[in-house]
């Protein structure tokens, strides 16, 4: 059966080595960089998220400028809010927590962050640098992927592989990322005609669709690597994409939800912030 890519333990040393960055900032005579979660409205999983975000960062040295609206708050005084933040030279990072209530535009939001404090990669500057291999803020779970598949050794040049998925935000970084460490990339989604077939072709398969269960033990060659990004709640707790007790005996490696891509996410967060930090102090990242 497939090994299990551990991204707890993962997750847990990219949190240390960023503690540590922190420190070596602070110890150059630098300062603590700080992180600013926008959050608008009651959404409890937001909330989840938004206060293990925070709790993270303080935990890793950095400052929290946390920021929470209520749920009917206008266009223009979110605009405002986010001009401030890019404005202040204590916040490194800036966050808007997806998705916002549907009466705002969060496109136009996502414009006044600065790609220099875009910590979520999802801005049209870090996108086009991305796109054209060039340094900037990556997508968080998507790069979360790419520290998972480093830390298992996983060869990507020349490989084949296959994300299912082409969002803005996981899907399409995703092979971008993949393309960049020279795998031969295809990209799957709602309107691919025979999924499993496609997805039988990958050396490595990245799965982020949305759909529980979605990819089954026929859509896994023997061996291949199996990342799971999906998260799905259940009664029973999480699920992913990927049919996890069948894939697994025909994978060769395989993250497993919990305890996979997720827990990677908030800790490419917090590198982005020191990396951010880093950069606007005018100091090597
Ligand atoms: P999304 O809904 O924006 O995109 C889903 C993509 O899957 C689309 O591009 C669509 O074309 C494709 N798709 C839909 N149905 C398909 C099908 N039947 N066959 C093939 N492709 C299909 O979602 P997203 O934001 O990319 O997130 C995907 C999943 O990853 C969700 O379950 C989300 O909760 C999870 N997620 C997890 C993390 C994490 O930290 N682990 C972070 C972000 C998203």
């Amino acid at each position: 059966t497939a090994r299990v890519i551990d991204g707890t333990a993962v997750a847990r040393r990219v949190r240390e080595d960023v503690a540590r960055g922190v420190e070596k900032l602070l110890a150059e005579g630098g300062t603590a960089p700080g992180l600013a979660t926008v959050l608008i409205g009651e959404d409890p999983a937001s909330e989840v998220y938004v206060r293990n975000k925070r709790r993270l960062c303080v935990a890793a040295g950095m400052a929290d400028h946390h920021r929470h609206l209520p749920g009917d708050v206008d266009q223009a005084t979110v605009a405002a809010l986010l001009d401030e933040l890019a404005a202040d030279p204590a916040v490194s990072g800036i966050l808007l927590q997806l998705p916002t209530p549907e009466h705002l535009d969060s496109e136009a939001l996502i414009a006044r962050i600065p790609a220099e404090k875009d910590v979520d990669g999802l801005t049209t500057a870090n996108a086009g640098l991305l796109a054209q291999g060039r340094p900037g803020l990556r997508p968080c779970t998507p790069a979360g992927v790419m520290t998972l598949l480093e830390e298992y050794d996983v060869a990507l040049s020349g490989a084949e592989a296959v994300v299912v998925g082409r969002s803005v935000l996981v899907g399409k970084p995703m092979a971008q990322l993949l393309l960049a460490q020279n795998a031969t990339v295809t990209i799957a989604h709602s309107r691919t005609r025979d999924l499993a077939e496609v997805c039988r072709r990958a050396d490595v398969l990245v799965v982020a669709a949305g759909i529980p269960g979605l990819v089954g033990a026929d859509a896994v060659k023997p061996g291949a690597t199996v990342i799971d990004v999906g998260i799905h709640r259940g009664e029973d707790g999480l699920h992913g994409d990927v049919e996890y007790d069948a894939v697994a005996e025909v994978a060769g490696a395989i993250t497993p939800v919990p305890g996979g891509v997720g827990p990677m996410t908030i800790a490419m967060l917090l590198a982005n912030t020191l990396t951010a930090a880093t950069v606007q102090q005018g100091r090597a990242s």
